[in-house]
């Protein structure tokens, strides 16, 4: 707006993506994760890590994927952060949990005071199933109810989030209007909680781009996200303060960026083994066309709606 392109202010929160792996294959994955992907990061980049969201005391380590609990070193990494005192916050996709192996999961987050955030498109079946895939919303309401069990949603020092994002090419409904839709339909149909909704906007990329080229529908929805560009939204963006993680120690201002494999640049480090906080916390952003996701109507951060 400025003719100055777009700058982080600080690092508030570090994200990191301990993998493509994941047991779902959602059709709007932007990183198009799989049970297939073997990318996978390894214990020495999480040792930088830990030592770069010290130095830069980060106020957040927020944890995705994939589905970041299939990583090997998943409870390691964690329990190593949460001694450090590090607050951890883990992106579920909620099946996975149903996974063989991952039946301590909800104590262990509890023991270790993980705040979740967890992707529930939609308070009805055949919305979440369409996008997610056959029985997920099945085995999403198990999962919740068993984090309900152990407190998530209930205590405060328990957060659970859930997360909404439009089933296809259009921008979410106002936030607070639709959480009230959640809170009463999930209620009523099986006695679950959840501490907040949040929106997200489908980001053009990765599956859902494909998509919407299969379906000759990029072009208006691009025409869409610029048409609605909010300039209210700008402040608020989430690489503004905070950075990302990929699996290999690359960083980025987020995770679209890294979706689409473009580093930090502008002269700023572009690697974890290099982090230095100084140079990083108010860097030059990389942009493109993809960043109208997050600047669109009410505006999209991993925080749900800007404005
Ligand atoms: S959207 Fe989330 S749960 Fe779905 S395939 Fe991608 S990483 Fe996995
Ligand atoms: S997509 Fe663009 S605006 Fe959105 S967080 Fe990434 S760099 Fe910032």
């Amino acid at each position: 707006m400025n003719g100055e392109g777009l700058h982080s202010v600080r690092i508030e929160t570090l994200q990191v993506n301990l993998g493509l792996l994941c047991n779902q294959r959602c059709v709007h994955c932007h990183l198009e994760a799989s049970p297939q992907r073997g990318e996978i990061m390894g214990w020495p980049v999480m040792e930088l890590v830990l030592k770069a969201a010290k130095s830069a005391r980060c106020q957040m380590v927020d944890l995705t994927g994939g589905a970041p609990e299939l990583n090997p070193n998943f409870r390691r990494f964690v329990a190593t952060l949460r001694q450090e005192r590090l607050p951890v916050q883990v992106r579920t996709n909620l099946t996975v949990l149903l996974e063989p192996g991952m039946e301590e999961m909800p104590d262990f987050f509890r023991d270790h005071e993980v705040q979740l955030a967890a992707s529930l498109p939609c308070y009805l079946e055949e919305n979440v199933c369409a996008q997610r895939g056959k029985g997920v919303y099945e085995k999403s309401i198990a999962a919740i109810k068993r984090l309900n069990g152990v407190g998530y949603g209930f205590d405060p020092e328990l957060p659970l989030n859930l997360v909404y994002n439009p089933g296809g090419p259009f921008l979410p409904p106002p936030q607070s209007a639709l959480e009230q839709d959640y809170r009463r339909e999930l209620g009523q149909r099986f006695n679950i909680t959840f501490t907040r909704l949040l929106t997200i906007t489908n980001v053009p990329l990765g599956r859902f781009r494909t998509e919407l080229i299969r379906k000759k529908g990029e072009e208006d929805y691009m025409h869409l996200l610029q048409e609605s560009f909010n300039p209210n939204t700008v402040k608020g963006l989430m690489c503004c303060h905070q950075l990302s993680v990929g699996w290999d120690g690359t960083l980025y201002d987020c995770d679209f960026n890294l979706a689409l494999g473009l580093p930090v640049n502008h002269g700023a480090p572009d690697h974890i083994r290099s982090f230095k906080p100084k140079e990083l916390r108010t860097r030059r952003v990389v942009t493109g066309e993809h960043c109208f996701a997050c600047t669109a109507g009410a505006g999209y951060s991993c925080g749900g709606a800007l404005v």
